[in-house]
C-alpha cells in the first residue's frame, strides 16, 4: 500500500513515521519551501511521549525539551489554588516534555529523513484538490512561492495532515469558512533567562479573560532556559485585526497594560516580555466538529480534523495520537475501508468532546472557578474551593485528554506485532 501525507507538521511527520513502523510506505507533501523550526513552546504529554517511545524517538525528544515536574495554578495576586506533579513525577512510566515546537517538527523531521529516505519529504508542494477513482486518490499541487501547477501524486490513501487551514478539508466542506475565533487573543513569545520556581514548572495564573501561561522548554549549559510564554487576553471584536496566522508578529504594548495590576504572580511578566526575542500574535480559534473525517480513501489528522483551542496542552499530543491510530488500523485490519472505520471510531467522538471542553476552558477552569466565589482573595482556599472539587477538575480533564494515569500506565503498545 502507498500513502500520500499532506502536510509535514507534527501531525503528517509522526504519521510518516508510524506508517514506516507499521510497514507501510508513504511520502510527506509539504507546501513550505523548507522545513524551519517555526513556532514557540509546546507540551508532550505523556500519552504522546509513549507513542515516541516506541518509534525509538524518547532520548532525543528528551534531550531537546524540557521533563515537565509540575504545574501549578495560581490567581494573579500569586496565591495558590492548584498544584499537581507531571509526567514520571506523578508516577506515569513516560514523562511530559515541554519543548520548542520547531525543535519537535526537526527531530520528527530529521527521523523520517533517515528511515524513509531524504526524498520522502517534498517540499514546496501546496496540495490544492484530490481526486478519487477506482480505490486511489490523486492529489494536485501547485508551488506555492509561484501559483505554478505541478505534477499530480496518486496513492491508495491520502492522508491531509495540513493543519488549521486545511485545503482538503475544505474540499469537502466547502462552505465552512475560516477558523472560528474564540474571543481570545494570544501573545506569544520565548525569553532566554534563569530558571522559576523548580526549573521545570509551568504556571498558569489570572482567569480565562487574562491568563499568563509560562514554562521553560529548553535548558541551556550556561544554567540559563527557553523559557515560553503566552499572554492570553479577552478582545473586543472591534479589536479583531487578524486571522489565524501562526507566523505573525505582535506587540508586548498592546498586551501588557492587561497585566499592571497583577502582583506576586512568581513571574516578572514586565522583564520576562521585555526581554523576548519576538512576539507572535494570535486570535485563539477552532473548528467546529466534523460529522465525518473520511470521505474515500482520504481521511483527516491532527488540527485538520479537529483544530482546538491551545489549552491543557494537547495540541501535538493528538496529532500524534491520530498519526499512531491510524498506522495501527492500517496495518491490522483487513481492508483500509476498515481502518479507516476504525480509526474514526477511536479518535473522532474523543476529540469532538476535547474540543468541546476546551471551549469550556478544560482544566483552567478552575481559575474562573475561584474568581468567581472569592473576587477579592481568600484566607481559607480550602473553604472557597475544596480540594476534592479541585481534583475532579483535573482528573476530568484528564480523563477526556486520553491521559487518565492509571488507564495510560496499563494500555498496550500501538506498534503492530508488539508485544505490551
Ligand atoms: C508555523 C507553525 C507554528 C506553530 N506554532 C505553534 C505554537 O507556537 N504553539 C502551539 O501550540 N501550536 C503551534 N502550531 C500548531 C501546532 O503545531 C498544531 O496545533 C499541532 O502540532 C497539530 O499539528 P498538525 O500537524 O495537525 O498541524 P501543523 O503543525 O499546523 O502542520 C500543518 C502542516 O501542513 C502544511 N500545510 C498547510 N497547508 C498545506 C497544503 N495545502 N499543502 C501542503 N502542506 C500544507 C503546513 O505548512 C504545516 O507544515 C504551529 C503551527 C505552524 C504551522
Amino acid at each position: 500500500m502507498e500513502v500520500i501525507i499532506v502536510g509535514a507538521g507534527i501531525g503528517g511527520l509522526a504519521a510518516a513515521l508510524s506508517l514506516h513502523a507499521a510497514g507501510i510506505r508513504s511520502r510527506v507533501f509539504e507546501s513550505a519551501s523548507e522545513i524551519r523550526p517555526l513556532g514557540v513552546g509546546i507540551n508532550v504529554l505523556p500519552h504522546a511521549t509513549k507513542e515516541l517511545e516506541d518509534l525509538g524517538l524518547l532520548p532525543a525528544l528528551e534531550r531537546a525539551g524540557v521533563l515537565t515536574r509540575e504545574v501549578v495554578y495560581v490567581t494573579r495576586r500569586g496565591e495558590a489554588i492548584w498544584s499537581e506533579p507531571r509526567g514520571r513525577y506523578a508516577g506515569y512510566r513516560w514523562p511530559q516534555v515541554s519543548i520548542h515546537r520547531g525543535a519537535l517538527q526537526m527531530l520528527l523531521y530529521d527521523a523520517v529523513r533517515e528511515r524513509l529516505g531524504a526524498e520522502a519529504v517534498v517540499t514546496d508542494h501546496q496540495a490544492i484538490d484530490v481526486v478519487q477513482s477506482a480505490g486511489r486518490a490523486t492529489v494536485h499541487f501547485q508551488r506555492r512561492s509561484s501559483g505554478v501547477p505541478l505534477p499530480p501524486a496518486t496513492a491508495d490513501l491520502v492522508i491531509a495532515a495540513d493543519g488549521i487551514h486545511s485545503a482538503l478539508r475544505a474540499r469537502f466542506h466547502p462552505g465552512e469558512g475560516p477558523p472560528r475565533w474564540g474571543g481570545m487573543t494570544l501573545w506569544r513569545g520565548t525569553t532566554i533567562a534563569r530558571p522559576f520556581l523548580s526549573g521545570a514548572t509551568m504556571v498558569i495564573a489570572g482567569t480565562a479573560k487574562t491568563k499568563f501561561v509560562c514554562y521553560p522548554s529548553y535548558g541551556f549549559p550556561d544554567g540559563r532556559q527557553l523559557i515560553n510564554w503566552i499572554a492570553d487576553v479577552a478582545t473586543k471584536e472591534s479589536d479583531f485585526r487578524t486571522v489565524a496566522d501562526w507566523n505573525r508578529r505582535g506587540s508586548r504594548d498592546t498586551f501588557l497594560p492587561y497585566y499592571a495590576g497583577w502582583s506576586g504572580t512568581l513571574l516578572d511578566i514586565p522583564a520576562l516580555v521585555g526581554a523576548a526575542e519576538a512576539i507572535y500574535e494570535y486570535p485563539m480559534s477552532d473548528r467546529d466538529p466534523l460529522p465525518a473525517w473520511t470521505f474515500g480513501r482520504v481521511t483527516l489528522l491532527g488540527d485538520a480534523a479537529h483544530a482546538m483551542y491551545p489549552i491543557g496542552s494537547n495540541g501535538a499530543a493528538q496529532a500524534i495520537l491520530d498519526a499512531r491510530t491510524l498506522a495501527f488500523e492500517l496495518a491490522s485490519r483487513a481492508t483500509v475501508e476498515e481502518a479507516l472505520a476504525a480509526y474514526e471510531a477511536a479518535r473522532r467522538p474523543a476529540m469532538e468532546r476535547l474540543l468541546q471542553a476546551h471551549r469550556a476552558e478544560g482544566a483552567d477552569v478552575v481559575l474562573d472557578l475561584l474568581e468567581s466565589r472569592a473576587p477579592g482573595g481568600y484566607a481559607d482556599l480550602e473553604a472557597v474551593l475544596p480540594y476534592r472539587e479541585r481534583e475532579e477538575i483535573a482528573l476530568r480533564y484528564k480523563k477526556m485528554a486520553g491521559f487518565d494515569l492509571q488507564r495510560l500506565n496499563e494500555s498496550p503498545p500501538m506498534t503492530p506485532g508488539r508485544p505490551g
